[in-house]
């Protein structure tokens, strides 16, 4: 691997090499997990190249494969197990500087892989009154491509499922690591060999995304003095279908009353609450069903004073992962897990073995047409020994675990690769240079597909 080689072949290409910039951005979020940071904390690129066009994409492709350095992609980030971390050290390829909406139809928009969710909405809203249809709580930092490539479904899941799901991605433009990179535009089922795929196997530079109708959406949260009561709530909320939400999130106590700071003056003592995003038709069908479910309003941001609405961060920034994010702010002791309980019983039989060590946050999502309960519980990590201990109480109690306190593809449970996909990196990278040491299936050339335990992405084999 020659660096300065590398270097030589880009020309007027961004490059930054100041070690403490590109320290940075050789980082995501995997701190979030004490396991990875153990692990990573170490890890850094030699260079950050920030390349403005599909043209010099490939530009830097072909000098990655020339001399055998590493490509990390990056766009903002924010990924939380440390699926950006250049574990080969080499170049990050910085995707951010290619932004642009390139184009809006009624129901569809294609963007720039940098292009961050919010300003697509913003433009989408706009010009054709379109919203994507789910988002991570990361919007308004985190890129399209950076979704697709690391993420896997959110804000908006529990009524549109996730990027697992055909039809979730209309298409994208992957340009290949090759000594003459091309541009491939995958479609269809195709578009599954790059979601959730951390960029090994092509770099995303475009992404065609569906839109669904936008709405001003209401945010509440609804308060309950049983965590159990709290759950069913949010699930039969996801089984009305004419109550449109955009979010359901039943978060037990204490975690709001200890992290949600700007929220805490809402909510007594010993409340678990639950967090809605409401479509504004469905505002006053959504009080009454409160009300059959004794449920206690306590907050609506459609009543909020001006001051209020200033003050408080929009709802799903207590969601999804953004609810870790407020406990590690407080106790940086705090982690987590990704889990899924398919019923509300099993939420109840987890919460009476492991009580306190594990404060329950669930995300009541939609998986191929079944409302399903998706668990990001906060973990008061001690070891790993006990972590792996909690993984193993959830699993023989039916219960399944997304590992996010790995870094390969394969180990954190969400992508199953299997020989389509590794005969599509075989085509796309054939030198192994995109992301090195995320896939263990193109390491070891033994591996075992039906390895895993939990696939959130299945295989690209069709149904037998
Ligand atoms: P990055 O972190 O930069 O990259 C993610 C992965 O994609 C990396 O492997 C990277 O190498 C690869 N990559 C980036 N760009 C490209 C490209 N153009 N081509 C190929 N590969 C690429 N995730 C969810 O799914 N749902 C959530 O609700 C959610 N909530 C979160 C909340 C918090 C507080 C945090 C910290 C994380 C959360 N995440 C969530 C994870 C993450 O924020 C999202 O998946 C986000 O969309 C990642 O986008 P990014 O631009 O930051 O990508």
């Amino acid at each position: 691997m020659s660096i300065s080689n590398f270097r030589a072949d880009l020309g007027d290409i961004p490059v930054e090499d100041h070690p403490r910039i590109v320290q940075q951005r050789s980082r995501d979020h995997y701190w979030y997990s004490p396991v990875l940071k153990a692990k990573l904390d170490h890890v850094t690129a030699e260079v950050v190249v920030s390349p403005r066009s599909n043209e010099e994409v490939k530009r830097v492709l072909a000098a990655a494969f020339r001399h055998g350095v590493a490509i990390t992609p990056r766009g903002a980030g924010t990924g939380n197990y440390g699926q950006a971390m250049p574990l080969s050290g080499g170049a990050m390829l910085n995707l951010m500087n290619m932004d642009k909406v390139l184009d809006i139809k009624k129901d569809r928009v294609r963007a720039q892989a940098g292009a961050v969710l919010e300003q697509i909405d913003h433009q989408t809203r706009a010009a054709v009154d379109g919203e994507l249809r789910f988002h991570p709580s990361t919007y308004r930092m985190a890129s399209i491509g950076g979704f697709i490539a690391g993420g896997s479904g959110g804000v908006g899941s529990v009524r549109w499922g996730g990027l697992r799901n055909l039809g979730s991605i209309l298409g994208v433009k992957v340009i290949t690591c090759e000594e003459t990179p091309r541009e491939l535009d995958l479609v269809g089922e195709d578009v599954l060999k790059v979601a959730h795929a951390y960029g090994t196997n092509g770099i995303i530079v475009e992404a065609e995304m569906p839109l669904t109708q936008a709405h001003d959406w209401v945010d509440m949260m609804v308060g309950f003095d049983d965590f159990i009561d709290a759950c069913r709530f949010g699930g039969a909320v996801a089984l009305q279908d004419g109550l449109l939400v955009k979010e359901v999130a039943p978060c037990a106590a204490p975690i709001p009353q200890d992290y949600f700071n700007r929220h805490k003056p809402y909510i007594r003592d010993g409340q678990s609450v639950v967090l809605l995003m409401v479509a504004p038709v469905a505002v006053d069908a959504m009080t009454l069903f409160i009300a059959h479910h004794k449920g206690e309003m306590l907050y609506r941001s459609d009543l909020a004073s001006e001051e209020e609405r200033r003050r408080l961060p929009p709802i799903y920034e207590l969601a999804w992962n953004h609810t870790t994010l407020r406990a590690l702010k407080v106790d940086p002791t705090i982690t987590y897990l990704q889990t899924r309980y398919p019923t509300v019983a099993h939420v109840e039989k987890i919460i009476s073995i492991l009580g306190d060590e594990l404060p329950m946050h669930i995300e009541v999502g939609r998986q191929d047409g079944v409302v399903m309960y998706g668990g990001l519980p906060l973990v008061r990590y001690t070891t790993e020994e006990r972590l792996n201990e909690i993984i193993r109480i959830h699993e023989e109690n039916g219960c399944t675990v997304f590992n996010p306190h790995r870094y390969t593809l394969e180990e954190g449970g969400m992508k199953r690769t299997d020989q389509k996909q590794l005969d599509f990196k075989r085509e796309a990278d054939p030198k192994g240079m995109l992301n090195p040491g995320k896939m263990i299936a193109w390491d070891d050339p033994d591996f075992d597909f039906n390895a895993g335990r939990a696939w959130l992405f299945d295989g690209l084999n069709p149904v037998s």
